[in-house]
Parts: C-alpha cells; sequence; structure tokens
C-alpha cells in the first residue's frame, strides 16, 4: 500500500513530491498524459521567483522533477488515474487498469483548455484551430497569414504578442470593450501594432469545416448585434481553463463550475485526500501559487498520516 499518490504533474504535483519525498514518505506520482502539465505549453516564464532571466517552462517542470525524483519519488509515467474511490479505507485508485491502493492522496491534477463550444471549433481542431501559440505559432499554414486570437485575458495577450512574429496581423477579438489581463500585459497588447483589438464581439462560427480548414470566423458584435465575417488562416483559443476534475466527480466535494473545494489549508471533504494548484483555484493560477498549494498539501499530508501511527 502507498503511503501517498500524488495525482498530476504541474507545479503543485512535483512539489508535493519533493516534500513527501524529502519527510521520507516515499510518494508514488502519476503524471497524467501530459507530463509538466499546462505550463509545458508556454513558452518563457518571467514572474517564477529566482529566475531574474526568466526560466523556460519545459526547464522549470523537469527541474521539479529531478529534484522530486532525487529524493526518492516513485513516478509513473504518461499514466492515468482512471477511477477513484475514497469512500473505501485505504483509498483505491485505479491506474491504467491496474487497482493501487493509498492511505492518502494529493489531487493536483490541474486545468485544461475552456472551448468555444462554437460550429465548426470542433471539426477544424488542428486544422487551424489551436489552444496553443507556443505549440503551433510557427508551422507554416500560418505564416504571413491573418489570425485571430479568441479571449480578453494573460494568455490572449500573451498568445496575440507572439503570434505577431508569424502571422500579416493578428485579430484579438474580446467580448468586452476591455481586457481582463494584467495591466503590463494590457499596455504591451495594445501597443502593438501588428495587435488589433476587435472589442465586444464573440465567434459565432469558425469556417469553412467544407474546406477542411480555417477561412474565416464569423463574428457577432454583442452591442449591436452586427455579425460579420473575418477572414484568418488561424484561431488561437484563449479563453481560460476547466478544471480536470471529472473522475472526482461523486467522490468529493466540488463547485458548481468543478473546482475542488478546499477546508481548512489543502483539506477536502474526505479526511487524508488534500488537493493543490489549478483544480482547487479558480482565483489566482499562478505556477508560484501551484507550488505553494503543493508545499500545503504535502505538509497537510505528512501531518495525516503522522495521526495515523
Ligand atoms: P482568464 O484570466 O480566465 O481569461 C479568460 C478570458 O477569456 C477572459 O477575458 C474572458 O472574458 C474570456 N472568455 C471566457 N469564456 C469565454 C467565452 N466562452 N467566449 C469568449 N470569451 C471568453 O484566463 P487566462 O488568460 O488563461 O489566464 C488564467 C490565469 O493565468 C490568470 O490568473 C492569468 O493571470 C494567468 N496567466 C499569467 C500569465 C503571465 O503572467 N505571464 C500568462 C498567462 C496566464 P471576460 O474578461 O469577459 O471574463
Amino acid at each position: 500500500m502507498e503511503n501517498v499518490v500524488i495525482i498530476g504533474s504541474g507545479c503543485a504535483g512535483w512539489t508535493a513530491a519533493v516534500y513527501t519525498a524529502r519527510a521520507n514518505l516515499k510518494p508514488l506520482l502519476i503524471t497524467g498524459t501530459q507530463p509538466g502539465g499546462l505550463l509545458t505549453t508556454t513558452t518563457v516564464i518571467e514572474n517564477f521567483p529566482g529566475f531574474p532571466e526568466g526560466i523556460d517552462a519545459n526547464e522549470l517542470m523537469s527541474g521539479m522533477q529531478k529534484q522530486a525524483e532525487r529524493f526518492g519519488t516513485q513516478v509513473r509515467y504518461m499514466s492515468r488515474v482512471e477511477k477513484v474511490d475514497f469512500h473505501a479505507k485505504p483509498f483505491k485508485l485505479t491506474v491504467d487498469g491496474e487497482e493501487i491502493e493509498a492511505k492518502s492522496v494529493i489531487i493536483a491534477v490541474g486545468a485544461g483548455h475552456r472551448h468555444l463550444d462554437v460550429p465548426g471549433e470542433h471539426d477544424l481542431e488542428n486544422n487551424g484551430v489551436t489552444y496553443c501559440a507556443t505549440c503551433d505559432g510557427a508551422l507554416p499554414i500560418f505564416r504571413n497569414k491573418p489570425l485571430v486570437v479568441v479571449g480578453g485575458g494573460d494568455s490572449a495577450c500573451e498568445e496575440a504578442s507572439f503570434l505577431t512574429r508569424f502571422g500579416s496581423i493578428v485579430h484579438l477579438v474580446h467580448r468586452r470593450d476591455q481586457l481582463r489581463a494584467s495591466k503590463i500585459m494590457v499596455e504591451r497588447t495594445l501597443a502593438n501594432p501588428k495587435i488589433k483589438p476587435i472589442w465586444d464581439s464573440v465567434v459565432e462560427e469558425v469556417l469553412d469545416v467544407k474546406e477542411k480548414k480555417v477561412t474565416g470566423v464569423r463574428l457577432k458584435n454583442v452591442k449591436t448585434g452586427e455579425t460579420g465575417i473575418l477572414e484568418c488562416s488561424g484561431v488561437f483559443v484563449a479563453v481560460g481553463h476547466v478544471p480536470n476534475t471529472q473522475i472526482f466527480e461523486g467522490q468529493i466535494d466540488m463547485n458548481d463550475v468543478g473546482y475542488i473545494q478546499l477546508g481548512q489549508g489543502s483539506r477536502t471533504n474526505i479526511e487524508g485526500a488534500f488537493a493543490a494548484g489549478d483544480c482547487a483555484d479558480s482565483v489566482y493560477r499562478q505556477a508560484i501559487t501551484a507550488s505553494g498549494m503543493g508545499c500545503m498539501a504535502a505538509i497537510d499530508c505528512e501531518r495525516y498520516l503522522a495521526s495515523l501511527d
């Protein structure tokens, strides 16, 4: 039986692993199918303290992983937890078809990209619709072509700015007339001559499914009700995230949009189950806060396990 199983390999998961491993708990970490988590889909992290020049996201995650392994973390790469039973003691987890028993768990499953859920979006995914400018922006289909970024947060601004290296122009489509992003990002974005904001507008459809590639978007101005077609070769969706908590439904308390509810510190409503990072935080959602929450979960977990002895 495992002392603690950590589910997820983003900042929260690896930090929890470093701490629980250093407490001699020999944690088992299940990476999921995106080792390193969502952060690995971005480029340079400029706001993680200790790196005055910024650090490459993959380098940061790989450093956390090596640190966790150095202290004895057992890792199952590319493995997925398919099912959990938190009503049983010890807890039961199904991992790639195999059942694992655990005295405690730290849930650090993060969040995934929110979709627009409009016609054409799903059908044209990977044919011009993407959720990661860093991963796909340099593809030849986007070179010197008009591009659309949807959203008004830091991600949308970051993606728009990155895409100006490749596209002929980047239209930033936002449903309000004010960006949600941080002040510095707003200033940078609006000062960039290759980024053209389109305010108060939503994408109603991505065109053209028949041609099997993106040729444009049908936009609607939410204030005037006017609609029109904007030609483009790529649609980069950056409208936030949804927590990856589907497998915990009915097992643990969550809020109405799926974020795990925390009690004191990292404690959930299930004794012995702790949560950290973006799956339990809809407010701060930073690499550093996820790491901090991973540390809290590890300390709470260590104290819980000590109380069992
Ligand atoms: P976010 O801050 O939640 O912003 C999502 C944006 O998408 C908002 O502008 C929202 O509009 C819009 N939106 C949501 N649903 C939509 C829909 N169905 N249709 C059209 N628009 C929709 O998400 P994020 O930009 O991914 O950022 C997440 C967190 O990571 C934030 O805390 C952010 O500060 C952080 N982050 C930081 C950096 C950095 O520091 N370098 C980079 C990226 C992200 P409204 O504004 O109208 O709600």
